[in-house]
């Protein structure tokens, strides 16, 4: 059996973080990558759990030291992909990256044939709109700023190889469960 770099997509507010928490409980085998950012922590975020909290300049620095396998910059924000610990933990584990479209179309290039690339669609907007207001972490400039970049991220869909609507996360879970199970059965 192969290990992917299994890349999960979709909008703000459209569950990722709680679909791959429960995608870590369910399976030990996988590995989250954690990004760095040069955004502000949110109300309950760690360092090194959510993402590496980094200054610009730090996160300037790396990128000139090739440290990044993908980076991008969203809402004024730099966000990047660590290409030392996705290539290690690769050979021994499959690695899940929640990035946004740009850089999973970019890992797909750089990484073709581990790459395994799935769009996670919310079930309607109003219900996006809804999650990001629970949420109240984000000004109203910023949230519509998002909900912007979310009909341009899901007309991306079709470039990816699964897209999957998120009407409940434990479902979508073991959804994504079988993906990782038949990708990684593939011969490539
Ligand atoms: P948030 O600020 O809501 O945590 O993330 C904003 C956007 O950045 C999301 O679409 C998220 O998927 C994306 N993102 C997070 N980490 C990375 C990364 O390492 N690379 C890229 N290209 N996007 C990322």
């Amino acid at each position: 059996m192969r290990n992917i770099l299994l890349v999960l997509s979709g909008p703000s507010g459209v569950g990722k973080g709680t679909i791959v928490n429960y995608l870590l409980e369910e399976d030990k085998s996988l590995v989250k990558s954690v990004s760095c950012t040069t955004r502000a922590p949110r109300e309950g975020e760690e360092d090194g759990r959510e993402y590496f909290f980094i200054s610009e300049q730090e996160f300037r620095n790396r990128i000139m030291e090739h440290d990044f396998l993908e980076y991008d910059e969203h809402f004024g924000n730099f966000y990047g992909t660590p290409r030392s610990f996705v290539e290690r933990q690769l050979k021994d584990h499959s690695v899940i990256l929640e990035i946004d479209v740009v850089g999973a179309l970019n890992a797909k290039r750089l990484m073709p044939e581990e790459t395994v690339l799935v769009m996670i669609a919310p079930p309607s907007m109003e219900e996006l709109e809804k999650r990001l207001s629970g949420r109240g972490s984000e000004s109203e400039e910023d949230r519509k700023a998002r909900l912007q970049r979310v009909r341009y991220e899901l007309e991306q869909a079709h470039l990816y190889d699964y897209v999957l609507v998120n009407e409940e996360s434990k479902i979508t879970k073991t959804k994504i469960l079988e993906i990782i199970r038949k990708e990684k059965e593939k011969h490539i």
